[in-house]
């Protein structure tokens, strides 16, 4: 059977555009408003806190447990039954949700994901990648909502609410540019405003995408006099695009994909481990003791 299909424009919404398209501020001084969508559920936050409050991982009953009495609660509070708590019922707003991995920039392999082994932070077996290419960036991802806005980078609500000029990206971050935004962040929190809007400026040259980001607001989306219907389009579309916030934190290659890749220099590395000079550098095993004292 064949999977080609015929169609017209008028039912080409079979046709989907793939993924959701990278942030990127095109001239210097350019200055968007945004805010970061994607959120960790009060279940992750929750469970995160009791298993540092306990020292180990939790078990699957204690998990289990723990949810059970969450989600009684949050529907408590909702006025529903646990069973109708929907998935943007059990995100926690103030919590923003990110994806975090290690990666590597090169010439003809573009950006692509660490191969080595890591525990936590701390690398205990270094791949072919880290080898050759040098020490991997951490490098981190997450969803952004960005604003239509007036002259003055003030939200156009008229616009938000007809979803007009309203974009939602993947925003990928280096680990200096997290710092950045943890920053306003914990600013923020401690000015008592945990939900918030961004004011992004492109600084320099967008080639190298530097931005001095700082906070707007309160977050426009999720306010109090906000149609409730923005706010909960809002979080369904977090909740979809954060999908494909993996697949912004570089390829996943295999090794000998890789290692072609990386062409010559590889293949002479390979050369290399199994060569006889390799072998001769071990430390030699004697035959006997016997011979050793004789
Ligand atoms: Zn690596």
């Amino acid at each position: 059977m064949s999977n080609i299909m015929d169609f017209g424009f008028d039912d080409s919404k079979v046709i989907k555009a793939a993924g959701v398209e990278r942030f990127k501020q095109d001239r210097a001084g350019k200055i968007d408003r945004v805010s970061l969508i994607a959120f960790k559920t009060y279940h992750d936050v929750l469970l995160a806190g009791k298993a540092r409050e306990k020292g180990s991982a939790l078990t699957d009953v204690e998990k289990a447990e723990l949810c059970a009495k969450i989600d009684s609660k949050l529907a408590g509070n909702l006025g529903k039954k646990p069973e109708e708590l929907t998935e943007v019922d059990k995100l926690d707003i103030k919590s923003p949700r990110f994806s975090f991995a290690f990666t590597h920039w090169g010439d003809g392999v573009g950006g692509i994901r660490c191969l080595s082994t890591y525990e936590g932070t701390t690398l205990v077996k270094a791949e072919l990648c880290c080898d050759r290419m040098g020490d991997a960036d951490q490098t981190v991802a997450t969803v952004m909502l960005q604003y239509p806005v007036d002259k003055n980078t003030q939200v156009d609500m008229d616009l938000l609410r007809e979803r007009k000029y309203t974009e939602l990206w993947i925003w990928k971050l280096s680990s200096k540019k997290f710092k950045k935004v943890e920053g306003a962040y914990i600013d923020a929190r401690n000015d008592n405003r945990p939900v918030v809007d961004l004011k992004i400026t492109l600084d320099g040259d967008p080639r190298y995408q530097k931005q001095v980001i700082e906070v707007a607001s309160s977050a426009t989306w999720a306010r109090e006099d906000t149609d409730p219907e923005i706010r909960l389009w809002v979080l369904k579309q977090g909740l979809r695009a954060y999908k494909y916030v993996k697949d912004s934190l570089g390829f996943e290659m295999k090794k000998e994909a890789l290692a072609e890749k990386l062409g010559g220099q590889a293949a002479s590395a390979a050369a290399l481990a199994a060569s006889p000079e390799t072998s001769a550098s071990k430390p030699a095993l004697q035959q006997s003791y016997d011979d050793l004292l004789s």
